[in-house]
């Protein structure tokens, strides 16, 4: 078992993962940046390394001032978190080849799921259900529009180093799709250092609803059911709940049999996340894998009682799937987070600055991911995430109550938050009814 970790990160999933090695009793390195000197994660781990200035290019994404500050500390692992270099295959590499354990997939997973078209290609040979769309990088604007004719638009183009939900353009009929690819190439190249672009059919108002895998290094691959995740806004996640209203057991049982044996073909190992939308039928429909832990993993653990974290490290440490997540996996109840942003919840333009007045939410079923704390400052050098509260219940309407009596009682003063637009969300008679889609949000905006 591993003694000592370094954790490559900063915030909430910072505090996290110094939470689960607490728990396991394994010693802390966190790493900071000049910026981040009084934040929590420097306080709670037992070591910190300053490497670097407040630009993340300079200090959280730097590689070699995180493997210095590893090997000053003797660690014997890194966890990366989420974001940063947790999906950069060559940072993988570095740390094995500098004789530590990177704590998430084999380099070479990561590499071919950070890529997307290869991904794509890699799980329908698995067997696993993915959107029409092409096999390959498309060279030039003629050959997306003989796809796009075959296919029927809309369609969408997607870069294929993509993420964050840039370098993507819906393309609605042939007249735009000359300009749109170019488009898409420019911004996937100045986004991604990569103009590879691919093209996939559009889904008209899906579901995004996403599994939540763990592999061992022995090739044992477990589900643990899903997450519905369609309240967004800019194709990035609000609301997050398990399991999906839209899943029933059947399909859930189908589908887990599918991934757990496409992931043990890939090698896959460690936390890991298979997106799909869900169509008008109910079909689901691959698009990518997230190889790393999630932001949205907490309603995971709330229904299956597992920490993933912690399976985290003892996967990578060696230990068989068996061994870390001893009986059959048991869905119980229902979880739903919110991610409170310091943005302006109309505009949703950022709103970092000081917190000068805050009271976290708790009572039971409630839980709060969060570095924030009174007097402290929501950075402008990175992310707006300010927390996640995550209410549980035993079923879906006993997790929205007590969602809205946290919200009620989360008070952050100094800055805006999107705290009253998710009150909003929880409202609403769609939501209520577990109609969802990743509309909802522009209906909620027009109403
Ligand atoms: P990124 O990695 O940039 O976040 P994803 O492929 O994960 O991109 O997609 C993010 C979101 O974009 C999805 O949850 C969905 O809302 C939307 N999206 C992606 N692909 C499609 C598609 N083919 N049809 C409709 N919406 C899509």
């Amino acid at each position: 078992m591993f003694g000592k970790i370094l954790i490559a990160n900063r915030g909430e999933i910072a505090l996290r993962v110094i939470c689960a090695c607490k728990d396991l009793g394994i010693r802390t390195v966190a790493v900071y940046s000049e910026a981040d000197r009084d934040s929590l994660h420097v306080r709670f781990a037992d070591e910190a390394v300053c490497i670097g200035p407040a630009k993340s290019t300079r200090s959280y994404l730097d590689m070699p001032s995180i493997i210095s500050a590893a090997e000053i500390t003797n660690v014997d692992a890194i966890h990366p978190g989420y974001g940063f270099l947790s999906e950069n295959a060559d940072f993988a590499e570095v740390c094995q080849a500098s004789g530590l354990d990177f704590i998430g997939p084999r380099p070479e997973v990561t590499r071919l799921m950070g890529f997307k078209q290869h991904a794509r290609e890699a799980m329908a040979k698995a067997g696993v259900p993915v959107l029409p769309g092409s096999r390959g990088i498309l060279s030039d604007a003629a050959q997306a529009a003989s796809l796009a004719a075959e296919i029927g638009y809309p369609v969408l183009l997607k870069a294929a180093a993509g993420g964050g939900g840039r370098g993507m353009r819906i393309v609605r009929q042939e007249s735009e799709l000359a300009s749109l690819f170019a488009q898409a190439r420019q911004e996937a190249e100045a986004s991604f250092s990569c103009a590879d672009v691919y093209l996939e059919k559009y889904i008209l108002a899906p579901r995004h609803i996403e599994f939540q895998v763990l592999g061992d290094l022995h090739g044992d691959v477990a589900v643990l059911g899903e997450r519905e995740c369609s309240i967004q806004r800019r194709h990035q996640k609000l609301v997050e709940e398990a399991p999906s209203p839209a899943v029933a057991p059947s399909l859930r049982e189908r589908m887990s049999t599918i991934l757990r044996s496409a992931l043990s073909e890939i090698g896959y190992s460690n936390a890991g996340t298979v997106e799909f939308l869900m169509d008008a039928t109910g079909e689901l429909h691959f698009i990518e894998v997230n190889a790393r832990i999630q932001v949205e993993h907490p309603v995971t653990e709330f229904i299956t009682g597992i920490d993933l974290v912690k399976a985290q490290i003892l996967v990578a440490a060696g230990l068989h799937l068996h061994e870390v997540i001893p009986g059959p996996i048991q869905l119980n109840g229902h979880a739903i987070e919110c991610r409170i942003n310091a943005e302006h919840p109309k505009t949703f333009t950022p709103s970092p600055g000081r917190i000068t007045g805050l009271n976290i939410p708790g009572g039971i079923g409630i839980r709060v991911d969060t570095a924030a704390y009174q007097d402290g400052v929501i950075s402008p050098y990175y992310d707006s995430l300010v927390a996640k509260l995550i209410a549980f219940g035993h079923d879906r309407t006993e997790a929205i109550g007590r969602m809205n009596r946290a919200l009620e009682m989360f008070v952050v003063e100094g800055i805006h938050t999107t705290i009253p637009l998710h009150q909003r969300i929880l409202a609403h008679p769609d939501f209520l009814a577990g109609k969802l889609d990743t509309d909802f949000l522009s209906r909620l905006d027009a109403a």
